[in-house]
């Protein structure tokens, strides 16, 4: 659906995550809108060791769940007439035993006005307060927008005007 090329600049950099600072990777092509956040787990559940007590499973499931409900994550502009197609929400906390784990979220739109997708608002964090920061990516025909968003600066702008 998406092309080579924006599909390998949305690849997240696998590797050491730092608390407290998530990733956030838009692609948009034609009337497809795909959207990918990845959170340090400590800033999700407050662990990152493998959840095995039946405590720590149900903190899990109740952030996947959370994760799920794309409308409290994220808000789009309702001009951009987007429909969700598709939510996939998924922890490693449930299988590996790492010194640091993820939550990934990911949230794939259909918008009949991708023109009027200027912006994107971000929600997350009233949710997840220990995140501080998310990192903003967004690759489309028309460029690249970049952002650090906090939770006063919480709108990330995908056009220049
Ligand atoms: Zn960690």
């Amino acid at each position: 659906m998406f092309s080579t090329i924006l599909l390998y600049a949305l690849a997240f950099s696998h590797g050491t995550h730092t608390h407290g600072i998530a990733e956030m990777k838009v692609a948009m092509e034609g009337k497809e809108l795909e959207i990918e956040f990845e959170f340090p787990a400590v800033d999700i559940v407050g662990f990152e060791h493998q959840a095995k007590k039946d405590s720590d499973k149900a903190k899990v499931d109740q952030a996947l769940k959370k994760l799920r409900e794309h409308g409290t994550i994220i808000s789009l502009p309702k001009a951009a007439k987007c429909q969700l197609s598709k939510v996939e929400a998924d922890s490693d906390l449930l299988e590996e035993d790492e010194e640091h784990n993820d939550f990934e979220a990911e949230y794939e739109f259909r918008c009949e006005k991708m023109a009027e997708l200027k912006i994107i608002k971000v929600l997350a964090f009233s949710h997840f307060p220990s995140v501080n920061k998310i990192k903003a990516v967004a690759v489309s025909a028309n460029g690249q927008f970049q952002a650090d968003l906090t939770k006063e600066k919480n709108v990330f702008q995908l056009s220049d005007d």
